[in-house]
């Protein structure tokens, strides 16, 4: 997978851990980087593909990220039975 987008990322400005906060203040502080971030959608994109279960990805917390892989799984369920 192309990770050529990971040298336009936002976070090379941050401390890592500021990707992988211990409570929701730092989820929002987190989201709201992800937020001005050109290559958001390839960030969520290799976390999703990647199945990567920690941190902030794409402006996505892993329960977000466990909700929008389900939501996905349950459009292909969808497409197939039609
Ligand atoms: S979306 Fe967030 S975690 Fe992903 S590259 Fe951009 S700043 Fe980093």
């Amino acid at each position: 997978m192309n990770t050529e987008w990971m040298v336009e990322g936002k976070c090379r400005e941050y401390p890592a851990g500021t990707f992988f906060p211990q409570d929701g203040t730092g989820v929002i502080k987190a989201q709201k980087i992800c937020a001005t971030c050109p290559v958001a959608q390839e960030c969520l994109e290799y976390a999703l593909a990647n199945h990567i279960e920690h941190g902030i990805w794409g402006g996505a917390s892993e329960r977000e990220r466990r909700r929008l892989q389900r939501a996905r799984r349950r459009g292909l369920l969808d497409l197939r039975a039609s």
